[in-house]
């Protein structure tokens, strides 16, 4: 649970630390409570990441690729000729 302020019977404000920062320092303005991930968002967070540097890494293969068969297809065509020669 996030920081956050209850009021008691008594109309009191009394804070309720949701984070280390806030707990050490009894201050809300120290909050990291949004930045703080959940177990499971961080899960998905690494899994989203690892997904998006795979495809990257393919993207970068299939270009290299097709660099590749542009050489050989010149190379061919070269090779072509001077075989007729
Ligand atoms: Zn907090």
């Amino acid at each position: 649970m996030k920081c956050h302020y209850i009021y008691t019977q008594d109309g009191l404000k009394v804070l309720i630390p949701g984070c280390m920062a806030v707990a050490v320092s009894g201050d809300i303005q120290d909050c990291t409570c949004r930045n703080e991930l959940t177990e499971r968002q961080f899960e998905r967070k690494e899994y989203n990441d690892t997904v998006k540097a795979l495809r990257k890494e393919i993207k970068e293969l299939e270009e290299e690729n097709a660099e590749l068969n542009h050489i050989i297809e010149k190379l061919t065509t070269k090779w072509k000729k001077n075989t007729k020669a």
